[in-house]
């Protein structure tokens, strides 16, 4: 086995990894943050604490509207039932009893007004609500296929990870150190194939002598530009 040859199979099984890791986070971190399912739940809320403050408005302007018409009746009573004479009396009464019916008008008025606004209150939370059961039947299924896709991830790491033990095993401990510093270095890749006499990873041009190097089973070979182990696959 040429000396490249296993740092380039730990190359490969280390990618993997990588990107298994890489794509893992990804998940977790859209699971935590569903921001639009945050909004819909805020929406919701402050619909229903309009909505409840619109109806207790209601109610408040349907009992004095209650209580107004109580009080003309009462008064009315008086007027026409009889029992009082004195003209001067009957005036005031029906003084009173006009006056009352005017500002009967205007509760009445409050009335409309408030059931109106109760009325959009209850279809803002309606609309509300349906908004918030779409988003969270959307996301039922986005997070349903997510988890699907971090359990497969899961596994793939436990597989991966095995791999990469086995792979390990046969290199020299100085080959080891060589291309670990060298994967911390260059973005994860310390190994790099070649082709048409060129660095895949950097596309630096590598002369005849340096290819028949990264073929050598004892010695490594780097790209002179990036300084990346060659491979000759
Ligand atoms: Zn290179």
């Amino acid at each position: 086995m040429s000396a490249s040859l296993g740092l380039f199979r730990l190359q490969q099984v280390d990618s993997q990894l990588d990107r298994a890791n890489l794509q893992l986070q990804k998940i977790r971190k859209t699971l935590e943050n569903d921001l639009e399912l945050k909004k819909a739940l805020a929406l919701v809320e402050s619909a229903q604490g309009e909505t409840q403050s619109a109806k207790r408005i209601l109610k408040s302007a349907e009992a004095e509207v209650q209580a107004q018409k109580i009080k003309i009746e009462q008064t009315e009573s008086s007027l026409y039932g009889g029992g009082v004479h004195n003209p001067k009396e009957l005036q005031d009464l029906q003084k009173e009893s006009a006056s009352l019916k005017k500002h009967l008008g205007a509760l009445e008025e409050r009335e409309l007004e408030a059931l109106v606004k109760a009325e959009d209150a209850e279809s803002a939370l309606s609309a509300a609500r349906s908004g918030l059961e779409s988003i969270q039947s959307k996301l039922n299924g986005e997070h349903k296929a997510l988890l699907d896709e971090q359990s497969k991830l899961i596994k793939d790491l436990e597989r991966l990870s095995q791999e990469r033990d086995a792979s390990e095993k046969p290199i020299e401990l100085n080959l080891l150190t060589i291309y670990k510093d060298l994967r911390q270095q260059k973005r994860g890749v310390a190994v790099t194939e070649f082709s048409e006499s060129s660095c895949a990873s950097c596309g630096a041009t590598l002369t005849a002598a340096l290819q028949q190097n990264a073929k050598s089973a004892k010695q490594l070979a780097h790209c002179p530009s990036c300084g990346r182990i060659l491979y000759a696959s």
